[in-house]
């Protein structure tokens, strides 16, 4: 389990760091926290020649609160957003999506920014932030761009950056009002990744209702996914036990669900649809 020969490279900015892709462009690859690359290269299903470590720009790691929006470094570590007193307080789903991230290990080295721009199937960041309507902020030689969460992931391992951009932020819109979030997952017993994980974010209106929700779903199919089906079902209704189990009905609407050694398509549909409903469950009862 030996890596391809590469080359290393460690730059101190963003700038630099642009400047190793721009010229490398079909040969470098980021490393971030190096727990998805690092296997996979000595795996050899990754060769890239050259490594560009961005573990050493210090202005890729922060979480910040803004007026209206919450921002998180693309270098923030899963345990840096679980132990947040911020986040844990402003947008509660942050902390228990890392959490429930692998183990301790995994928690301390791997970053918010490498688990989105690997696109994991079955990764749990990429729920989460459908959930949340958060959008990756992308930096290029040609200048920055947001990408909605819903557009950033397009297939298996697979994202809207451009080779030769760097995932340099995750902007969150700060929730406010009446809104409840919850973070449900099947953890693979093995290594932890969500066999089904479902993130939920629901904005309470007055007397019950549901004003607006969002969901996110990942290990479900080959990509995370928006549950269009279950949040139009959520729309306008008054929240209860039946409401909630007949819109989870429509947790895997129009997906092409996966099927493997561990769960068959059937248990997989099955497991979203329960999930689904104690997620929404769950993040009722926290509208406060
Ligand atoms: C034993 C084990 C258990 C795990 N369990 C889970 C789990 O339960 N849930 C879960 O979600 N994940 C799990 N993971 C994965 C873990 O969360 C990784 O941290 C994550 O997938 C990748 O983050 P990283 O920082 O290690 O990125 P890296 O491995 O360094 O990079 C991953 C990919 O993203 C690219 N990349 C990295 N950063 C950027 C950037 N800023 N801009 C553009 N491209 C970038 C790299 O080039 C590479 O292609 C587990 C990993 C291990 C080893």
């Amino acid at each position: 389990m030996i890596p391809a020969q590469f080359d290393y490279q460690a730059p101190a900015t963003i700038d630099e760091a642009l400047t190793l892709l721009a010229a490398n462009p079909e040969h470098a690859k980021i490393l971030a926290g190096g727990h998805s690359l690092i296997p996979a290269m000595k795996l050899r299903l990754a060769q890239p020649a050259m490594l560009v470590d961005i573990g050493r720009i210090k202005d890729l790691s922060y979480i910040r609160e803004e007026a209206d929006a919450i921002l998180i470094g693309a270098m923030t570590t899963h345990y840096q957003i679980e132990s947040s007193t911020l986040l844990q307080k402003i947008c509660p789903l942050l902390p228990e999506c890392a959490a429930q991230i692998g183990d301790v290990q995994v928690r301390n080295k791997g970053t918010i920014g490498g688990s989105i721009a690997h696109a994991d199937p079955a990764g749990d960041w990429p729920a989460a932030v459908i959930a949340l309507s958060a959008e990756m902020i992308a930096v290029g030689k040609n200048g920055e761009r947001a990408i909605k969460a819903n557009d950033f992931f397009i297939a298996l391992l697979t994202t809207a950056l451009d080779s030769g951009e760097l995932l340099r932020e995750v902007r969150i819109p700060k929730p406010a009002g009446r809104f409840g979030h919850a973070y449900q997952k099947v953890r693979h017993p093995a290594s932890g990744f969500a066999v089904v994980g479902v993130a939920v974010a629901l904005q309470m209106g007055s007397g019950g209702v549901c004003q607006s929700s969002a969901v996110g779903i990942t290990g479900v199919a080959s990509k995370a996914y928006r549950a269009g089906g279950v949040e139009q079902a959520l729309q306008d209704q008054p929240l209860n036990d039946q409401t909630i189990a007949a819109a989870a009905e429509h947790a895997t609407n129009d997906v092409d669900a996966n099927s493997d050694l561990y769960a068959s398509e059937e248990y997989r549909r099955h497991l979203a649809r329960v999930y689904t409903r104690r997620a929404i469950q769950a993040a009722l009862t926290r509208a406060s």
